[in-house]
């Protein structure tokens, strides 16, 4: 830790690169951790244009339980680091950039410099219209329910059911512990969010990057100018391996100008946590212990 401090002291220029991991320490689950599936749909399946332009009204409802997921969720400290340090950054004369790979919008809800943070999902806070002559995009939109249909859709399974049902059931019989999804509504168009630009009934959708869509073009050139521009002393990995496109791409360009690595995982390959990988450190453990530890020395204490 000590080596990896006195690096970080005089680095100049720093990319943080943050993955899933940090946001299931905010005890929000990833695709994988529900098996994914919502309500019987297979997620992958829900997250597509396909999707979107079959059913609107399903697709939004998934968004808008993963809306509300995401804002029952609370920011934690490693959000709060990466916050603190991209606000103190210009005054300590460092250049410094957080790269996200997550859409739940934890990085700007623990105030983040919204000119430091790039996005390279998208958010599930940013509203697109789906008019190709329209460039509408409403971001940060806290908003929930977003229209009066999707109220309600939010939660995945309907308590009342439940238990009425253990109630009636026989005390002797096993009681059926199986929980009952609520239903799907059916949702028109005119029901759902709607671009206020266009005014023609065109629909917004979820500004997140779908199965089949690249990542946002403005975006990745924002990064690739940061990388390019000059050396990168230091890319910080939380709450990812880092092994994985396009995250790797970011770190093996930061190593090959020079720049060193620091992973905060729960998942670090053993020949990274024995120092055996050129100018790479390893912290084992939940990021969002760890980072505001590790930063400590930078940015002092975090509230
Ligand atoms: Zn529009």
């Amino acid at each position: 830790m000590k080596e990896f401090q006195d690096h970080l002291l005089k680095s100049k220029r720093i990319v943080a690169l943050v993955g899933a991991g940090l946001s299931v320490s905010s005890g929000l689950p990833t695709f994988r951790g529900s098996q994914g599936l919502w309500k019987n749909f297979n997620m992958i399946d829900l997250a597509t244009p396909d999707a979107f332009y079959i059913d609107p009204g399903l697709v939004w409802q998934f968004y808008s339980w993963r809306r509300f997921n995401a804002l029952k969720a609370k920011p934690n400290r490693g959000h709060k680091t990466l916050a603190k340090l991209s606000m103190e950054a210009a005054s300590k004369n460092i250049e410094f950039i957080t790269i996200t790979q997550n859409v739940d919008g934890l990085s700007i809800r623990a105030n983040h410099s919204k000119e430091k943070l790039y996005e390279i999902h998208g958010s599930l806070f940013d509203l697109k219209c789906t008019s190709f002559m329209c460039n509408y995009v409403d971001h940060d939109n806290f908003k929930n329910p977003l229209t009066k249909a999707l109220a309600d859709t939010e939660y995945e399974y309907d308590n009342t059911k439940r238990k009425r049902k253990l109630l009636d059931d026989d005390l002797d019989k096993e009681p059926s512990l199986s929980p009952q999804f609520k239903p799907v509504k059916e949702i028109s168009e005119s029901e759902l969010p709607q671009c206020p630009v266009c005014k023609d009934g065109s629909l917004l959708r979820p500004g997140v990057v779908w199965f089949g869509e690249s990542l946002p073009l403005r975006t990745i050139n924002a990064i690739d100018n940061f990388i390019e521009y000059d050396k990168v002393d230091l890319i910080l990995v939380i709450g990812t391996s880092g092994t994985v496109y396009p995250a790797n791409s970011y770190v093996d360009r930061v190593k090959v100008k020079g720049g060193k690595v620091a992973i905060f995982n729960t998942d670090i390959e053993d020949h990274i946590l024995n120092g055996e990988e050129k100018d790479t450190w390893g912290f084992k453990g939940d990021a969002a212990e760890l980072l505001p530890k590790a930063l400590e020395p930078l940015i002092g204490d975090i509230y």
